[in-house]
């Protein structure tokens, strides 16, 4: 089969190697039927994530159809189209037990595409297949489904359920990337009294004003705390979220904050953030970190298909799963191609257009 393999920072090639075969009686092998790549995986082969191995295969958000299961799977069947989930988990540890999937210890949490070969290819072993894939209902395209792999659930639980948004909160979404903007999507399901998306980046401004944002506003801080001010009666936001993952926005964030609010990280950092306590000792705020855990998957499962959210503005480009290259490229340029999140379907036409 092709597929995405990281060779050392900045080195990447869609090329022949081995099928993937069952290792585990809890495996299953799918065939990638749709993929999109992530920003994390651009941190990957810039060299950012030391325990991605060279030669390993990228990517963590597809949808496929079930080749092979092992003797222990009971939940799919070959011929299921199923959503496969960037978080695995055992089931069995503590963290899986309390719905803590991100953090599992006996080989689930963030495997694919990070700790083992990932889901840019013809082909990939899943692992954990009862809880790491989602059987699909019909109605449901495999395009907007791939969308639940990631950036759905992580804005969700990270963002919008630690942030904790209340019907009628301000809420601040530092960052108008795919995460930020599935943040305006996931958080108007609790009926906030106004969403601010603040980025640099006018055609991301664009983008979230149509997906739902009241306010945008470019990233100058000193403008940033006035259009908030102006917004909440000099209070500052009921919620704040990072979704950047850089020292500057953070810190952001937790000017922008009200007494008593809450800010909510979603960014992966890679260098040390200033966390001012001198300042924010006396105002009650609630800070919160995280990684996914895919526990709430199944909720946007059922908000996807009874049509309650549609992911799928979020979808610039559209290209067949042997353009990976290519769509790499735009990916990772999107002051030039405007790309948001890229899809590569299987059989799909050679298109690479713009949608
Ligand atoms: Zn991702
Ligand atoms: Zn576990």
């Amino acid at each position: 089969m092709h597929a995405l393999v990281y060779h050392g920072p900045g080195q990447r090639s869609w090329e022949q190697v081995p099928d993937p075969e069952l290792q585990l009686d809890t495996d299953v092998i799918v065939g990638v039927d749709a993929v999109t790549i992530c920003g994390t995986d651009l941190h990957i082969l810039k060299g950012d994530v030391p325990e991605f191995e060279v030669g390993r295969i990228l990517g963590h958000e597809a949808v496929g159809t079930v080749e092979e299961v092992g003797k222990a799977v009971r939940g799919v069947v070959p011929g299921d189209r199923v959503l496969v989930s960037c978080i695995a988990g055992c089931g069995t540890c503590r963290f899986c037990r309390e719905g803590r999937y991100g953090q599992c210890t006996q080989g689930g949490g963030w495997a694919l595409g990070h700790t083992m070969d990932g889901v840019q290819a013809e082909y990939a072993r899943v692992p954990f297949g009862d809880l790491s894939t989602h059987a699909l209902p019909q109605n449901v395209s495999s395009e907007s489904a791939v969308l639940l792999a990631d950036i759905l659930p992580t804005s969700y639980e990270v963002g919008v359920l630690n942030g904790r948004v209340q019907p009628g909160d301000c809420v601040v979404i530092v960052g108008g990337g795919p995460i930020g903007l599935a943040a305006v999507l996931t958080a108007k399901l609790f009926s906030p009294g106004r969403i601010v998306v603040v980025d640099p980046a006018e055609p991301r401004r664009a983008a979230a004003k149509k997906l739902g944002a009241d306010v945008v506003v470019d990233a100058q801080p000193d403008e940033v705390a006035e259009v908030v001010a102006s917004l909440t009666r000099g209070l500052g936001a009921d919620v704040v979220m990072e979704a950047v993952g850089l020292p500057e926005p953070f810190e952001l964030c937790t000017r922008l904050v009200r007494p008593g609010g809450r800010i909510a990280n979603i960014g992966v950092h890679g260098v040390p953030a200033t966390l001012h306590l001198e300042e924010l000792w006396i105002k009650d705020v609630t800070i919160t970190t995280g990684l996914v855990d895919t526990s709430t998957t199944p909720t946007l499962l059922r908000l996807l298909a009874d049509q309650q959210i549609d992911p799928s503005p979020l979808i610039t480009h559209r290209f067949a799963l042997d353009e990976m290259m290519h769509a790499y490229d735009v990916f990772a340029s999107p002051e030039d191609t405007g790309a948001m999140k890229v899809i590569l379907e299987r059989g799909a036409g050679q298109t690479g257009e713009q949608s």
